[in-house]
């Protein structure tokens, strides 16, 4: 019911055969079993799957939302999309997004802004980088939606728009055809209304691509795995540095009402410490954007995206110039100046190596509080027994902004809302936003009188590789 209150998103930027399309999803009512047999075995058959823009298909252009890559159109599929082929998927289209993956609300993009619209005349965030494809999901324009999460651009624009958002284990899925933002965060993240929507696209996935040299190997995921179930008691921590003073209070009372809801599901629930979060959002706007400075050096009007015009035979450093002020968008140039000083002779001692310490620092703090241990670093006969099986915190700070109070922020106002989201992404853990009923005093009273519940995103963290866990207990939260 809530699906015809949304219009006018600008959720897609391509869209795919309409008549295959709407014929596919009249199907989905009816189902009639004997007329594809085979299409009827494969997992995803006829399900209608978006995909961000940033990730490669032969089908439709693939442009990150940048002008300098506009109607690009890559030569091959990136292997997700193979795969969601493989498994009887039919691509709806391509998904608006922040520009390279860089932004918390889908604002900076050439397409324009992703409007989250629940009744006429509201215009809120859909969050960002991936809030063309959360949209798209919110507002049942397709059965699933593929983003990517560098520092929780799956997991917040999910929270935004009252839909689940995961973010697998950094190295599960394959980035082969996924364009590059900072590529040791970078993780193909799924979006669907539902866990068990979004368990089935992750198995599909969740495959070894050797085209991917950050794929995880075999041997690895061999290994990967937990004894623990969620219909065994669980210890659910409870992160005492996630309650921030800038915590909107109606988020906090959603969390504490999903951590009781976990409590009278039989779990126990035990604060943790973990003192290092607060430098986790510096560290990652330190790394993030000097590593996008480094993949995005390749966007020069030469190797790779457009060049401008009038420019041919000056010399290379004005060509790369102006086709680069020319084409990239303010947000991205902010990035690759402050990648390229942070990684420069006289700054990179102060600021990248420091920030990488954070980052370890970081894992090692997720590390010291799960009750498994890590098995990519792990010593083997590290048995603890003790400790937390899985995370809970809110995702993002606030409930939905406004987009014009979102596009009103400063840049750093915006990095904000990434403050619960990057932790996760640092250590290249699993991570999932699920909706949760803000409290009935919370609730806007329009929205009330429209029937439309409001919901705040909560998050749940696994240790690596826990990410059917991770899964479980999202399904027993929404
Ligand atoms: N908002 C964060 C950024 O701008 C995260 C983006 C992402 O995960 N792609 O870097």
């Amino acid at each position: 019911a809530n699906q015809a209150r949304f219009t006018n998103l600008n959720a897609f930027v391509y869209l795919g055969d309409r008549a295959l399309i709407e014929a596919t999803a009249k199907a989905a009512d009816i189902n009639p079993p004997d007329e594809t047999p085979l299409a009827a075995r494969l997992s995803l058959a006829g399900r209608l799957i978006a995909i961000k823009d940033n990730i490669c298909t032969t089908e439709f252009p693939t442009t990150a939302s940048s002008a300098i890559l506009k109607d690009f159109k890559s030569p091959y599929d990136a292997t997700v999309v193979k795969q969601l082929r493989d498994a009887g998927a039919i691509i709806t289209g391509k998904t608006n997004m922040d520009e390279f993956g860089m932004g918390s609300h889908s604002t900076h993009s050439i397409f324009g802004p992703v409007r989250l619209s629940r009744f006429p005349g509201e215009i809120m965030s859909a969050g960002g980088s991936s809030g063309g494809s959360a949209a798209a999901v919110a507002s049942g324009q397709c059965w699933a939606a593929l983003g990517t999460d560098t520092g929780g651009s799956v997991r917040l624009p999910a929270a935004y728009t009252n839909v689940v958002g995961f973010k697998p284990s950094y190295g599960l899925l394959s980035r082969w055809g996924v364009i590059d933002y900072a590529n040791s965060l970078d993780t193909v993240g799924i979006l669907a209304r539902d866990v068990e929507s979004v368990e089935s696209v992750f198995d599909q996935l969740n495959v070894y691509d050797p085209q991917d040299p950050t794929s995880l190997p075999p041997t690895k995921r061999s290994q990967l795995g937990f004894s623990k179930k969620v219909n065994t008691r669980l210890t659910i921590g409870i992160p005492l540095d996630y309650n921030i003073t800038t915590l909107d209070p109606a988020v906090r009372r959603a969390w504490v009402q999903s951590l009781h809801y976990l409590q009278d599901c039989g779990h126990l629930l035990k604060a943790v410490e973990l003192s290092t979060t607060r430098h986790a959002l510096s560290a990652y706007y330190i790394l993030a954007p000097a590593e996008a400075s480094s993949n995005l050096a390749k966007y020069d009007g030469v190797r790779y995206g457009k060049r401008a015009d009038g420019i041919d035979g000056t010399p290379s450093s004005v060509l790369f110039a102006k086709t680069r002020g020319q084409f990239l968008g303010a947000e991205v140039r902010r990035r690759i100046l402050l990648g390229a000083f942070t990684l420069s002779a006289q700054a990179i001692d102060n600021y990248f190596i420091q920030a990488q310490k954070v980052r370890r620092l970081v894992a090692n703090d997720f590390n010291s509080v799960f009750a498994e241990p890590n098995p990519l670093t792990a010593d083997p006969f590290d048995v603890r027994g003790v400790g937390v099986d899985v995370l809970l915190c809110p995702t993002a700070p606030s409930l939905t902004p406004q987009l014009a109070e979102a596009m009103a922020q400063g840049p750093l106002d915006t990095y904000m809302n990434d403050v619960f989201t990057v932790p996760a992404s640092l250590a290249g853990l699993p991570a999932i936003s699920v909706p949760a009923s803000i409290a009935e005093e919370d609730q806007s009273p329009k929205l009330r009188e429209l029937g439309i519940k409001e919901t705040a995103g909560m998050q749940v963290i696994g240790q690596y590789g826990n990410d059917g866990l991770v899964l479980e207990v999202a399904r027993q939260l929404l």
